[in-house]
């Protein structure tokens, strides 16, 4: 028993938990400390530069030049206080996570010549920086050799302290204005919802100056120990099992799902909530999830540019901190086969600055119709835009997620529940006998003074559905585990404000024409709850009916990754984002092309990987099972007499052919897929090149897999090589 495998599996055995340090005061209390947050501004700010920095916030205006210098006096004395000796402009460029290129505080007093130092932070550094960031993706906007792209202040979001370093959110835009990451759109779409909402807000209550959007995200991961992780190269290089057959027992008796959460995983989510808490982060919920090893961390909902800012420090702290607890920790949407995957559900849902929750029922009549209005539109919009918002949740690993047993099919579709169907279905009757009583239909018929009670029962809920409702938001639950929530966030506000201008629109054209307000908008919501009907769908997402059906509805049914990505730029798409100012042509052409180049990438890779895995680590070991399999039959023979050497040794000679058979089937698969690899590469194009990966590399994974699955049936288990999926899933 000398392989790798079992030393790793010795290893992880034998893990204790890591001892963690349990701050001695109440949550409360540390809460928010690496954080520049309002309070430490009110400390470190005087009185008039933190009231326009605050109006800054609030009603989205720049700040002068003068105050940035002010707030980078403030905020470095604050980080240097904490200890922090460098800064950085932190963002978030179109790859996964984040950037940042850390840059000390001194600089020369005086002239070089002289050569004291002191610590430096103006305004200007704040404000604005130019990293050499030609090595981003940008599709194509900034060429290499004019590598200028700049970063920018988001006042909106505040700085906090990693370590050392006092870490400052910004935009990452082109020196020609296009946005190199998803801060920038986001910050748009956020800023196009509030403006959009508002203006339907008015109709109802014109006390109502400004709508932010919210985001509360459930983030789910798998954790594997750490020396079980080293000796699989598929994870430390794919962060996903490439093969790997199933364990005879996986999630069947489902025992983990709320189960006690393991010892050295209470360990490791308890240190992570100390660090969350110090950077702000209300982390509220913890959990184990449906497969073995795996969890998830949520925290109280928040405005979502924080909200997004806060997911991507987390996702960075897990990965640390797991690190610590001697785990890795595996953001991947599907790391292991017929095992869940893992998500990452947006609960997305708008607000006002009066406080009221417009996708909450209300219990006054006016606020029902408000509320019921936000409804019908955002259902109206995701009809609208179901291919964009698929496209907006959709990569190579999340595609692997959709459409297996845990998570419905790439289709996106709503879910309403049977009181809000209901309420949707009697508006929409309401046309046809054309006797509407106003005051009949917002108080009784429709139930609605009833809704409260009865949506605030979770029971109605259907966790099949891609995007539902659920009583008071909406839960977008096709967004996968490793992604910036900033991109499912872009689209679905951008969508639903387009959207909410066309009905003000429509609203006032009516008005003008001489129907009452509330008249106009029954009208509008009733042509709209018509229209969209095809996207509602109640049933069960996951069955092959609704997939047919869905096909028969018009819905986008695509099944190409590459070719999803095609939404962002249908004529449909690039007039919406346009009419609201938050992406425009050359952006969405330019994102496309990052994307397909990302895939492209990922999916090479895992060819790669798969290729060497396959050659150098099972070929290897199946033929020496096989030769001791072979010698035992050699000496059968040389013991018995051979009619009975033979009858004794049947069952060995037919495993030697199976193996045989098996390893020839992967040399001539792997073959096969490198060819088909130097065919793709050749393509120029970003998109066919994509296209052609996934049409012709991808598909002989699982015909690899297939065969390196079965020899790992057969194959001695001494001298199986890589730790097997009950050892990578059962022991934590
Ligand atoms: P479940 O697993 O039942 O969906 P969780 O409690 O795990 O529920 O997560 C619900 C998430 O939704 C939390 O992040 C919570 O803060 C968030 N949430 C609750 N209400 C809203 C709302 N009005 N808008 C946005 N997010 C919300
Ligand atoms: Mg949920």
């Amino acid at each position: 028993m000398s392989t790798l495998r079992f030393k790793v599996v010795e290893e992880a055995f034998k893990r204790e938990p890591v001892a963690i340090t349990v701050p001695k005061e109440f949550p409360s209390e540390y809460f928010g400390k690496y954080v520049f947050n309002r309070t430490k501004m009110s400390k470190y700010l005087s009185k008039d530069t933190m009231n326009v920095v605050v109006k800054a916030i609030d009603e989205g205006v720049t700040l002068p030049r003068n105050i940035s210098d002010h707030v980078a006096a403030g905020m470095k004395m604050w980080a240097m206080e904490m200890g922090a000796t460098h800064y950085t402009h932190w963002f978030q460029p179109l790859t996964e996570g984040t950037a940042e290129k850390h840059d000390s505080f001194i600089e020369y007093s005086g002239s070089p010549l002289e050569s004291d130092i002191l610590e430096r932070f103006s305004g200007k550094l704040l404000a604005q920086q130019e990293p050499d960031a030609s090595s981003f993706p940008s599709g194509g906007i900034r060429n290499t050799f004019e590598a200028r792209g700049y970063t920018a202040w988001d006042p909106s979001s505040p700085a906090f302290i990693v370590e050392d370093t006092l870490c400052i959110p910004t935009v990452f835009i082109s020196y020609t204005g296009e946005a190199l990451d998803y801060k920038t759109p986001l910050l748009k779409s956020l800023s196009a919802i509030d403006k959009a909402a508002t203006e339907v807000c008015k109709m109802f209550d014109p006390k109502v100056k400004k709508v932010y959007s919210f985001l509360g995200w459930e983030q789910e991961f798998f954790l594997v120990d750490q020396a079980l992780y080293s000796a699989r190269p598929d994870l430390m290089l794919t962060d996903r099992t490439l093969m790997g057959h199933e364990s005879a027992k996986n999630q069947q008796l489902e025992d983990h799902y709320f189960g006690a959460i393991p010892i050295r995983v209470a360990a490791f989510m308890r240190e992570l909530e100390f660090e969350a808490y110090r950077y702000g982060i209300p982390i509220k919920t913890r959990h184990n999830e449906v497969a073995p090893n795996q969890f998830e961390f949520a925290p109280i909902y928040g405005e979502t540019n924080l909200a997004v800012d806060q997911n991507l420090i987390v996702m960075s702290l897990m990965k640390n901190i797991a690190n610590k607890h001697n785990f890795r920790l595996l953001l991947h949407e599907k790391p292991f086969d017929k095992v869940n995957g893992s998500g990452k559900h947006c609960n997305w849902s708008l607000g006002t600055d009066t406080g009221v929750g417009l996708f909450t029922p209300g219990v006054t009549a006016d606020e029902n119709l408000q509320f019921v209005t936000f409804l019908v539109n955002t259902v109206m919009a995701v009809h609208k835009h179901n291919a964009l918002l698929k496209a907006s949740i959709v990569s190579a690993a999340n595609a692997l997620r959709l459409g297996a047993d845990e998570a419905p099919p790439a289709i996106i579709s709503v879910f309403l529940g049977s009181q809000m169907s209901a309420v949707f279905d009697k508006i929409e009757e309401s046309a046809e006998n054309n006797s509407i009583n106003m005051e009949e239909l917002r108080r009784m018929k429709l139930g609605l003074a009833h809704v409260p009670e009865i949506l605030i029962d979770n029971t109605d809920r259907n966790r099949t559905s891609p995007f539902a409702f659920t009583g008071n938001r909406f839960e977008f639950r096709a967004v996968g585990s490793s992604a910036n929530c900033s991109a499912a966030m872009i689209v679905l506000n951008s969508v639903v404000a387009a959207q909410l201008v066309s009905f003000t629109k429509e609203v006032n054209e009516k008005v003008a024409n001489g129907s009452n307000k509330e008249q106009a908008i029954f009208a509008t919501l009733r042509r709209y709850i018509k229209e969209s009907k095809l996207i509602r769908f109640d049933g069960n997402g996951y069955s092959e009916e609704w997939r047919e059906l869905a096909q028969k509805r018009g819905l986008d049914c695509e099944t190409s990754v590459p070719i999803m990505y095609d939404a962002y730029t249908s004529q449909q798409s690039i007039d919406m984002f346009k009419s609201i100012g938050v992406l425009n042509d050359v952006e969405l052409h330019a994102r496309n092309e990052v994307k397909w180049e990302v895939y492209t990438k990922k999916i090479q890779i895992e060819s790669r990987v798969l290729g060497d895995l396959s050659i150098n680590h099972i070929i290897p070991v199946a033929t020496k099972y096989q030769s001791m399999l072979l010698d035992n039959l050699y000496k059968m023979k040389m013991v018995f007499e051979e009619s009975k050497a033979a009858e004794l040794s049947k069952d060995d000679a037919s495993l030697i052919e199976e193996i045989a058979t098996h390893i020839s089937a992967i040399k001539k698969e792997v073959d096969a897929m490198i060819e088909a690899r130097k065919v793709a590469n050749r393509i120029e194009d970003s998109r066919e090149k994509a296209i052609a990966y996934s049409n012709s590399v991808e598909p002989y994974f699982n015909v690899i897999r297939y065969h390196v699955d079965k020899l790992e049936l057969i194959v001695d288990n001494e001298i199986w090589p890589l730790p097997k999926y009950r050892e990578l899933l059962f022991i934590s």
